[in-house]
């Protein structure tokens, strides 16, 4: 009798010997004959069913198996008797390790509403929902290193924190050991970061790109994969304060390469889930079925979330450039209605509300917008011939709208220099970053998936406070 999840047992074991599970009661049901019990152990999404004939438990016993109390069951594997699952335990011995006092355990068998499972966001892995994300996102970060293992990518840990507040990416977290009540100041009143722990400023990064360049100017190809912190003060369902983020960065690489290596790699992984997940999606793609079926008509997708992914695994992603995607944002219904809230014209930044009229109405599909204008996008991303544009890349995903931002970078030491001094980034602060430019400059570019983004994507959920163990958000870090 050894030790095995429910994973592994359903999976391996043959009926006829006798086996131990340990879980978590999901629900307790009794007839006149039985008692069944359905245990779950976080292995896998599917539950497994142990039933002890009617007046085989004690009393005590049985009044102490509750929805959430934590046992050992032992027993032999049978075909079971009832519909819904092949197999069952037929119990010989049951060891209680934790009781749920059902009168206080807040997850009882009934659905329980996304707000209030944030709520209990410590038991919440407990429910299928949480589980099966959690456990595609375990799939996903797998199958994110395998995918650059085995393209011949290094993996580089860059630092989280950073001195370097250049990279304009967003505001930033400080970090400091100076006392909050009383700093040392300098003569003219200000802080003296000097004092500090490291000698200067310091602060959360928020992105590892600065850093991942430098990998690739010595590594070739590179990719980073680590969390990353973004102080914007916005409480949508597609921004936390602390997220991870995955960022390839590649030598000799251009523009038209980063796009087909994104494509590539979002593509593969999402396929790797398909292949490694299967009960988990089928199990979130039911639910979000059943989400649906409360909307209006209208508003209903029309791709389940299965069909979603395998509809983006097996089409090609559109490519355009953003002077081609403002002719079409310009001359679409809801821009002639004045339905869209923000306006569109050559040079602004896109919204959310615009992405997502490309993808979701107009194309229909994943959609890769090149050559943003170079005022609205980061003073590294490699400068067109028409002043103008740069080598940007934004991939748009329905439902999300940016799911990955890149480019090709400056290579140019004097163009990087000079667009630096233009956006008020003193050349100085970022001498080490310069220096690949000054010594062995070579054409490269990257990009950063946010991969609560991704997950997202691929559990078909609408909030990516959902997708995170334990989300960090404004006024949210409890757990
Ligand atoms: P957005 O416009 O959606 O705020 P961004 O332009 O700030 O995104 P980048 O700085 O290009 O994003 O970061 C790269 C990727 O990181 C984005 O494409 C997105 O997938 C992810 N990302 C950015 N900010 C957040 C955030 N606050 N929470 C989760 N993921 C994020
Ligand atoms: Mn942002």
């Amino acid at each position: 009798m050894s030790y095995q999840s429910i994973q592994q047992l359903l999976k391996t074991a043959p009926t006829g010997t006798e086996v131990t599970v340990k879980g978590w009661v999901r629900t307790k049901r009794e007839s006149k004959n039985a008692v069944f019990i359905a245990l779950n152990d976080g292995s896998t999404i599917n539950t497994i069913q142990a039933v002890a004939e009617a007046g085989q438990l004690p009393e005590e016993t049985l009044k102490l198996i509750t929805t959430g109390a934590c046992l050992a069951v032992t027993g032999q594997l049978v075909e079971s008797q009832g519909a819904g699952q092949a197999v069952e335990v037929k119990i010989a011995n049951v060891t209680i390790y934790g009781t749920a006092d059902p009168d206080k355990y807040p997850l009882q068998p009934k659905r329980h509403s996304l707000e209030f499972l944030r709520e209990i966001a410590h038991l919440r892995p407990r429910t299928n929902t949480f589980s099966a994300i959690l456990r595609i996102r375990h799939a996903l970060a797998f199958a994110v290193h395998k995918y650059f293992n085995d393209n011949g990518f290094y993996y580089l840990n860059t630092p989280i924190i950073t001195a370097s507040d250049a990279e304009g990416a967003g505001e930033m977290f400080r970090v400091t050991t100076l006392d909050a009540t009383k700093p040392p100041l300098t003569e003219d009143g200000k802080v003296d970061y000097s004092q500090d722990f490291f000698g200067r400023e310091t602060n959360l990064t928020v992105s590892g790109q600065l850093e991942g360049e430098l990998g690739a100017m010595a590594l070739g190809k590179i990719y980073t994969f680590g969390p990353t912190f973004r102080a914007e003060n916005s409480n949508t369902t597609r921004h936390l304060a602390e997220f991870w983020m995955i960022e390839p960065e590649m030598a000799f690489y251009e523009l038209e390469d980063n796009m087909n290596l994104a494509e590539d790699f979002v593509k593969t992984v999402i396929r790797y889930a398909l292949q490694h997940c299967a009960d988990d999606l089928t199990f979130l793609d039911s639910r979000l079925k059943d989400e649906e079926k409360t909307k209006k008509k209208e508003e209903q997708s029309e791709l389940g979330l299965l069909e979603k992914l395998q509809f983006v695994i097996s089409n090609e992603f559109v490519r355009l450039t953003y002077t081609e995607a403002i002719d079409i944002l310009v001359n679409s219904k809801p821009a002639k209605k004045g339905q869209f809230q923000y306006e569109v014209s050559w040079g602004v930044d896109l919204q959310s509300e615009h992405e997502r009229y490309l993808v979701e109405k107009h194309f229909k599909k994943p959609v890769i917008l090149t050559n943003y204008p170079r005022e609205i996008k980061a003073f590294y991303m490699k400068q067109d011939p028409d002043g103008k544009t740069v080598r940007a890349m934004d991939v748009l995903f329905p439902g999300i709208g940016e799911i990955i931002g890149g480019s090709q970078r400056e290579d140019d030491l004097d163009k990087l220099t000079a667009r630096m001094q233009e956006v008020g980034i003193e050349p100085e602060a970022l001498w080490w970053y310069l220096d690949t430019r000054r010594f062995g400059s070579a054409p490269h570019a990257g990009f950063g998936l946010g991969f609560e983004r991704l997950v997202l994507f691929v559990t078909g959920m609408g909030n990516i406070r959902d997708v995170i163990p334990f989300p960090r958000a404004p006024k949210t870090a409890e757990f």
